[in-house]
Order: structure tokens, then sequence, then C-alpha cells
């Protein structure tokens, strides 16, 4: 770890409104300034790395809102999930993390294969039946957590049904490659299928690669830094033969780690070429709002925007969302407050911290209800997910669309 990152903190506390998990408890050890000290005591050895200590540090989310605040350019969220890479490095995969990280998440067929079970389970009606007796309470809370959060699975994954090329529509202007990430093909099909659309309409061939591979977000989250760098080569040696202007995703998620490929292997060109070309979709769309107005038909209805931690904390993307919301004709988009406060999704800490992550869910919904809207537009799927189960819990009436499904949907003029 980069000392000089630690003694950067002048202990100002300008992180410390940005902090969900202070504003939740108000608690120094709970704060990005506190998690700085904590990691930068352990360091110099005045400190031993007690349970207590790691639970502390395990309790941020990684959401980045205290870098946003930061004016001495900290970035406590990086620095805890940089520690816990160093520590958990020290430790090896246990058998269920090389399970998953090594065996399942980087082979896209077997992690198709293994949510066969799931469709099951939700077409014969079964998930219906479960839900209303009321079953799942009689498992440990993480499985009921996250069959919680399963929403209605589409009937095939989109990377074994979409096009490996979808030609441009009219004149070509250029390729771009599609980045599909796995919870996108895997659970949010429609919106990248709406994602490849907007890119066709607007001109560009879009390369859709099968033998991509997961992005590697879950091997940084679980410390796994051999994974994480397997994913990246394969990526790159994927991409890097596709001559593409941008490389595009609609998942904040790995928009945020495919940009940091070039830092993972530092000093190899072609991964920092690779991430040189990474783009948020509302990056490349935000380039062509005259033509997208000139096809969008009226949806009369009152939206408003959730910005992912990924998106706007990690890639600094804010305006490119809203600006392309705003081009729907008859759309009244209603500003939420503290819209880029994490939603506590957050990978999978709504399953392994669910107290912290529903108080800190509660106070984007209060939010999202304050302003009267009847839909929540948001880029990532994480988010898409949490909020869809704290929507249908504690807010029911108003939907939640990626941003790119809610443009296709005005492409048809069909609200
Ligand atoms: S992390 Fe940044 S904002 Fe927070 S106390 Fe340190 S210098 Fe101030
Ligand atoms: S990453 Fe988020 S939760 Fe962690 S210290 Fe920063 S603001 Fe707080």
């Amino acid at each position: 770890m980069d000392y000089v990152k630690l003694i950067n903190c002048m202990r100002c506390g300008m992180c410390l409104p940005a902090c969900p998990t202070y504003k939740e408890t108000f608690l120094e050890t709970a704060s990005p300034r506190g998690r700085v000290a904590l990691i930068r005591k352990l360091q110099e050895g005045e400190l031993d790395q007690s349970e207590r200590l790691l639970e502390y540090l395990s309790l941020c989310l990684d959401c980045q809102a205290c870098a946003s605040a930061c004016p001495c350019g900290v970035n406590a969220g990086e620095l805890v999930a940089e520690f816990t890479c160093e520590r958990k490095g020290g430790e090896g995969l246990s058998f269920m993390e090389d399970l998953i990280l090594r065996r399942l998440v980087p082979h896209p067929d077997r992690l198709e294969a293994s949510l066969v079970p799931m469709r099951l389970y939700q077409r014969t009606g079964l998930q219906k039946l479960v839900r209303k007796l009321g079953v799942m309470k009689l498992f440990p809370e993480p499985l009921e957590r996250m069959e919680g959060l399963l929403p209605n699975l589409p009937a095939r994954p989109l990377r074994q049904t979409i096009a490996e090329v979808t030609p441009a529509r009219g004149e070509e202007r250029g390729t771009v490659a599609f980045f599909l990430g796995c919870v996108m093909s895997l659970i949010f099909s429609e919106a990248s299928r709406a994602t490849v659309r907007l890119l066709s309409e607007l001109g560009y061939r879009v390369v859709t690669p099968r033998n991509q591979v997961c992005c590697g977000a879950p091997n940084m989250l679980s410390g796994d830094l051999a994974g994480l760098k397997e994913a990246v080569r394969s990526n790159v040696a994927v991409f890097g033969g596709i001559e593409a202007d941008f490389i595009v995703t609609d998942c904040g998620g790995c928009g945020a780690e495919l940009k940091h490929y070039g830092h993972h292997l530092e000093g190899d060109p072609e991964a920092a070429a690779f991430s040189a070309k990474v783009r948020d979709i509302s990056q490349v769309l935000a380039l062509h709002q005259e033509e997208l107005r000139a096809k969008l038909k009226p949806l009369p209805l009152t939206v408003t925007y959730h910005d992912p931690c990924h998106i706007a904390h990690c890639q600094g993307i804010r305006r490119e969302p809203r600006d392309l919301l705003r081009l729907i004709p008859g759309l009244e988009y209603r500003e939420l407050e503290a819209a880029d406060a994490c939603c506590g999704s957050a990978g999978t800490y709504n399953i392994a911290k669910p107290e912290m992550a529903d108080r800190i869910l509660a106070r984007k919904i209060d939010t999202i209800r304050a302003t009267g809207a009847e839909l929540l537009a948001t880029g990532n799927p994480g988010c898409l997910l949490q909020l869809k189960k704290g929507l249908a819990e504690q807010l029911p009436g108003v939907g939640i669309v990626h941003v790119t499904e809610l443009l296709a949907r005005s492409l048809d003029g069909a609200a």
C-alpha cells in the first residue's frame, strides 16, 4: 500500500457528511477519516488487526463518495479495498471463494448453467408459492436475502442470443465493441438489448464478442488479485482483436473496473489502450444528442435518476445520463436529493451487511418518495436489483428502469 496516500489526509472532515455509514452511525470509526487513520495506525504498527477493527473496516461500502468530497485526493474506500486485498492475498482463497471466483465466474457457460435451476424455480411457479408461504424464512438469512433480490429472469441470457455483429442502421459512422456485463446478460438482458439497439440506431456497428469474460470486479472485491489479472488478460486479448472506436458498457460496475485495466496490469500498453477506449453508454449516446432527440417520441412520465457510485464517484459521470433523460419529449425530470448517495447494494454488501444496507436503502427510498416521480432510472445492475426490491417493499407503484431501456421505449413511443 502506498503510504503517501494515507498521510495525505489532513483530517479536515469534509468527507464525513458524504459517507453513508457515518451518516447512519455518527461514529468516527465508521467514517472515511477514521478508516484512513485506522489503516495508517495498522501500517505504522501502532494497532493490531483485531476482529473489532476489521469489522469497522468491513462496514465500508467502497462507494467512493468520500473521494468525491475530499479536497486532498484521498480515497478512503480504495484504501480500505487495497488493505483488504493485501490482507486476503496473504490468506489465500477459501474453498467457496475458489469455487465461485476461479471455477464459475470466469466461465460464462458455467455461470449461465448455474442459473438454470433458478429459471425453473420461477417458471414452474415455485417461487411465487415459496414467497407466499414465507418458506425462505426457514433458510439462513443470506440465502433468504439473495432470493428476495432475484427479479424475473429472462428466458435466455443475452450472450446466447445476441448477434456477434449488429449492423449500423443507415450510414455507418464507426464500430463499437460491446462489453456485456454478467448480471446485465443474465438478468437485465432487455436493458442491454436496448443499449445495442440505440448504438445501432445512431449508426454504430456493434461487435459483441461471445468469448469475453467477467470484468474481474468480483475478484477485486474478494481480494483475488491473481484471478483479477487473469480476467484482465483474457478481455484485453479478446477486445484487442476488434478495431473499435470505443469499448462500451451499460454496467456502471464493469465500466469502473474496465477503466482500471491499465492500472491492474501496470506497464502493459495493451491493457492501457483497452482502458482508454472504455466508455459508459451514456457517454457515447450523449455525443449524439441532436440525432437522438429527432428519433425520440413522447413519454408522458415523471422520472428521477439515481447516480450509481460506480458511475458518479468512480467514473465522474453525472451530467450525461440526466441530459439523455431530458431529451425525451413529454418527460418531466425531477432531481433526486443526494442522488449520488449509495443505495446500499455495493456488490455483495447488501447480503454481507444486511442491517446497514437496509438503513442506507431506506434513506434512498425516502428521497425517491419526496420527488413524487413515478419512475426511477439508473445505470448499474447492482442498484437495479437493490432498488427494485426496496421500491417493491416500501414504495410500490414507483417503477425502475435502466436509462437505455427508457430511451428505447421512447424510440417506440411506448411508455
Ligand atoms: S479523507 Fe480527505 S476530506 Fe476526509 S478528513 Fe482526510 S483530507 Fe479531509
Ligand atoms: S467508500 Fe463510502 S462507505 Fe467507505 S469511507 Fe468512503 S464514503 Fe464511507
